[in-house]
């Protein structure tokens, strides 16, 4: 099989810059797992299913409609690149992140995002779960100050209006939910590099996963 990279860590850890920057350095396919979780929980709030409908919202993400175009994401073929990184449907998805039968039925869209010539993935049970046999598992961690502030800079380099207390308040529900789940919780795989990146900028961050990679 293709070789996987697979980088988790908790929201705003810096896993999709340094993520999509190590795929394009290798020229390798990306994953951004937590897309799925979100378009899943976009399509239930446009279709009024309850976030708790655990049934229902399995059996829709089991032929999630979406199609990935050149770093644009379309749902039932409508643009939804700006409305999925909405913080509301974060903290959506991570609600119905906790459902098994939900987690279950992402699996087939997540592994099929292996092919020639590899593929990075990051999310939170990358290592862990959907890719146990990954040639290298890094785990990114970051205070939650540094954390929040990144998540505010791009809020506000997209022009969206951000708060620094409801940040970081939205940033602790959401790892703690993520923690505490019973299916697929957010901690390292036993193999896992863990990095950081409270310090780093995401350059250097890049840096040590080819490094590693490498070895
Ligand atoms: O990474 P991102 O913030 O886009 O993910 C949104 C939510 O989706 C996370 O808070 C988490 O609850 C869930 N998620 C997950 N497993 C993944 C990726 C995301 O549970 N592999």
């Amino acid at each position: 099989p293709s070789p996987v990279i697979t980088i988790d860590g908790p929201t705003a850890s810096g896993k999709g810059t340094v993520a999509h920057r190590v795929a394009k350095h290798l020229g390798f396919h990306y994953l951004d797992s937590g897309a799925l979780y979100r378009l899943t929980a976009l399509m239930a709030t446009l279709h009024g299913i309850a976030l708790e409908d655990e049934t229902a919202i399995a059996s829709m993400a089991r032929t999630l409609p979406c199609r990935f175009v050149h770093g644009h994401v379309f749902l039932e073929d409508a643009d939804v690149t700006d409305a999925v990184r909405a913080e509301e449907v974060g903290v959506a998805a991570s609600r119905i992140a906790v459902l098994p039968a939900v987690r279950q039925a992402l699996v087939d869209l997540q592994v099929a995002f292996r092919y020639t010539p590899g593929l990075v993935a990051d999310g939170r049970d990358m290592g862990t779960v959907i890719f146990p046999d990954a040639s290298l598992k890094v785990f990114l961690t970051a205070s939650a100050e540094a954390r929040a502030s990144r998540r505010y800079k791009q809020l506000i380099e997209k022009g969206i209006s951000a708060n620094m207390e409801n940040l970081v308040k939205d940033l602790m529900e959401r790892d703690a939910r993520d923690s505490a789940r019973s299916t697929a919780p957010l901690k390292p795989a036993p193999d896992a590099i863990i990095l950081d990146t409270s310090e780093l900028t995401a350059e250097e961050a890049v840096n040590k996963v080819l490094v590693w990679y490498a070895q």
